[in-house]
C-alpha cells in the first residue's frame, strides 16, 4: 500500500503539493522538459511520496513526449535509476528539505527548481498563488499578508500559511495551526503528506 501510480500525479499535483513542487510538475507538463536540478529536485520528492521506480520511469517517460524512446533511454534513464540507489554507487537519496531547496543551487534563466516564496519576483509569486490554489480558497484577499512574510524572508512561514488557508475547508485548519500542532512547513514531503491526510 501507499504506492502511487504515475497517472495519479497530475491530481495528487493540484490537490496536496506545496508551491514549489506545484511550480516544476507545471512546467514540466507545458515544456515537456525539466532541467537536471529540477528532475532532480522533482523526482526525489516523487519518490518520497511513494512513486516506485517502474512508475517513476513511465511518469518521465510520458512527461518527456517530445523526445525519442532512444534519447530517453540514453539520457534520462539511468540518472532516474541512479536517485532510486539503482546505478552508481547505489545511495538512497532523501528528497531535499526546504532549507536545503532555499539554500542550495539557486535556479537560473528557464530552470524551475528552487522556492517560489523565495526565488519568484513578487508579481509571479502572487499570479503562481492565485492560479494554483484559488481552486482551495485562496483569495486576492490573503496575498498582502503572505507577501509582508515573504518580503521579511520568512518563505516557510509564508508557505505554511498557504497551507492553512488552502486546508482550512476541507480539514478545518486554523490559522497557527499550520500542517499540525503549530508545525511550520519544513519538507516538502512533509506538506503532501499532511494534505494527503487531511483529505482522508
Ligand atoms: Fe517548497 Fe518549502 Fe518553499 Fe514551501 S517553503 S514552496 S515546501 S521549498
Amino acid at each position: 500500500g501507499g504506492g502511487i501510480k504515475a497517472e495519479e500525479v497530475d491530481e495528487l499535483a493540484r490537490k496536496h503539493f506545496p508551491m514549489c513542487m506545484r511550480n516544476l510538475h507545471e512546467s514540466l507538463m507545458r515544456d515537456r522538459h525539466l532541467k537536471h536540478m529540477g528532475r532532480l529536485q522533482y523526482g526525489l520528492f516523487l519518490k518520497v511520496l511513494g512513486l516506485s521506480i517502474d512508475e517513476a520511469i513511465t511518469f518521465w517517460r510520458r512527461s518527456f513526449s517530445k523526445i525519442t524512446d532512444d534519447k530517453f533511454n540514453k539520457e534520462y534513464r539511468y540518472n532516474i535509476r541512479h536517485s532510486y540507489g539503482l546505478e552508481g554507487r547505489r545511495a538512497n537519496y532523501p528528497a531535499k528539505s526546504c532549507q536545503q531547496i532555499l539554500m542550495q543551487d539557486q535556479p537560473g534563466p528557464n530552470e524551475s527548481h528552487g522556492c517560489p516564496y523565495r526565488h519568484f519576483s513578487e508579481d509571479n509569486l502572487q499570479s503562481a498563488l492565485l492560479a494554483s490554489y484559488a481552486p482551495h480558497g485562496l483569495t486576492a484577499a490573503d496575498l498582502p499578508e503572505i507577501m509582508h512574510t515573504v518580503r521579511a524572508g520568512h518563505y516557510h512561514v509564508a508557505c505554511t500559511r498557504v497551507f492553512e488557508i488552502t486546508h482550512a475547508r476541507s480539514g478545518g485548519v486554523k490559522k497557527g495551526e499550520g500542517v499540525g500542532g503549530g508545525e511550520s512547513v519544513t519538507h516538502p514531503n512533509q506538506y503532501a503528506a499532511r494534505s494527503r491526510e487531511l483529505e482522508k
